[in-house]
Parts: structure tokens; C-alpha cells; sequence
């Protein structure tokens, strides 16, 4: 049996294994490059129509506000979740951010493109990677644990009872890093596309 002691500890009660042992199980992941930054100002003229607020799905991340002499959206980083939408909304182009979500106008058709995330629970292993990983739960949570276990409800998604769920479908950018980083391919975002004809628009 001291042999047995010592093969244990040589191997097992080392620093790093220790270190290994208490540490997140999984690792803060990059943001990729592609993810778009946050809406900024173009320098148009605001006109105070407040598209920009209507359209907005996260609470608190933008409001309009009288500065100076004229009219200015403001951005509430901590809120935003850089889907873009006031960037659309806004007729007068007074913001501006990559584009992902886009309705098109074209030969009396309207064309509206949102997102879908399916999550296979046969193979969500509830190892959390795509919750920590993706980059709108990262500023609605930064101290997000490892397991993509969370305080809030107000994140895009999070794992419950070992499966991921999505809580808030309408905050995701289609950016497919969570699919990314799924070990298992259990995660899957998909782009739709809705096609309204009227013949009367343009
Ligand atoms: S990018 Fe999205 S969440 Fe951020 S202010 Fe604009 S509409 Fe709101
Ligand atoms: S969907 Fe994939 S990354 Fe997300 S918890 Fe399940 S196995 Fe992990
Ligand atoms: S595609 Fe995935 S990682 Fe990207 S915003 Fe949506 S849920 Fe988050």
C-alpha cells in the first residue's frame, strides 16, 4: 500500500493537476472578429422619431436624449446586445453597426430575414461552451461561470438541468458561435428567410 501512496500522490497531488482540478472546466473563448461592435453615430442630423427606441428588444439600451442643441441617441452598453435593429429602424441613417438581421424591399416583395437556434438534446452534453462562449450572453454577463450556469434570465442562453435552452431567441445575431464551439454538434443557427409578396409596394 505505500507504493500505492506514492504512485497517488506523485500523479494526482501535483500543483498543475490541483490548479486543473479547481479551474473553470470550460475556458473563457474569444469573441470572433466578425461579431459586430455596438451602434455608433453617423453625424446625421437626429430627427427625434424614436424608430430607433421602438424597435429596440433589450431593455434600457437606447434612448434619445436633448444634448445641446439637437436630438442624439445614446447606447447603454451595458443593455445593448449589438442586434443592430435601431441601426435599421432608423430612417434618417443617424446610426451604424454591421449588418446581419435585413428586410429588403424588392419587385413588390418584402423580404425579412431572422434566426433560429435548434438545440438536439440527445447530443447537448451540457458542457455550457456555447452559452459562455456566445458574445450577447457575454455582455449581459461577464462573470458567467463555467457550465454556462447563470444568475440572470435575461441571457440569450444558458444550461439547465445539463441541457442548453434558449431564453431569449429574439437577442441572437446569428453570428454561429455558439455552433462553433459545441463539441458535440448539437447546436445549430439557422437564418430565415420570410417572403411577403404585395403587389402594391414597390
Ligand atoms: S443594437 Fe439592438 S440592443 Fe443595441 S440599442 Fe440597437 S436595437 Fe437596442
Ligand atoms: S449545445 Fe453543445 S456546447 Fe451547448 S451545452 Fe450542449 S453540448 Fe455543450
Ligand atoms: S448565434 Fe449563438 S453565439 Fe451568436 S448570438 Fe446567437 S446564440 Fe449567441
Amino acid at each position: 500500500m505505500p507504493f500505492s501512496l506514492v504512485y497517488y500522490l506523485s500523479h494526482f497531488a501535483r500543483i498543475e493537476w490541483v490548479k486543473n482540478f479547481f479551474a473553470a472546466k470550460t475556458a473563457p473563448l474569444e469573441t470572433p472578429p466578425y461579431f459586430r461592435g455596438f451602434p455608433e453615430l453617423t453625424g446625421e442630423l437626429c430627427q427625434h422619431s424614436l424608430f430607433c427606441m421602438m424597435a429596440c428588444p433589450a431593455p434600457g439600451a437606447i434612448d434619445v436624449v436633448h444634448s445641446g442643441k439637437k436630438w442624439e441617441p445614446r447606447i447603454h452598453k451595458g443593455h445593448c446586445i449589438r442586434c443592430g435593429l435601431c441601426v435599421e429602424a432608423c430612417p434618417h441613417g443617424v446610426l451604424r453597426s454591421g449588418r446581419i438581421l435585413d428586410t429588403i424591399h424588392r419587385e413588390h416583395t418584402t423580404l425579412s430575414f431572422s434566426f433560429r437556434i435548434d438545440i438536439d438534446p440527445d447530443k447537448c452534453m451540457g458542457c455550457g461552451n456555447c452559452a459562455v462562449a456566445c458574445p450577447v450572453n457575454k455582455v449581459i454577463d461577464a462573470q458567467m461561470s463555467h457550465g454556462g450556469k447563470a444568475s440572470t434570465d435575461q441571457l440569450l442562453l444558458r444550461v439547465n438541468a445539463g441541457k442548453s435552452e434558449v431564453l431569449h431567441m429574439e437577442k441572437c445575431t446569428g453570428c454561429k458561435t455558439c455552433e462553433n464551439h459545441c463539441p458535440n454538434e448539437a447546436i445549430r443557427v439557422s437564418r430565415l428567410l420570410e417572403a411577403v409578396q404585395n403587389p402594391e409596394a414597390p
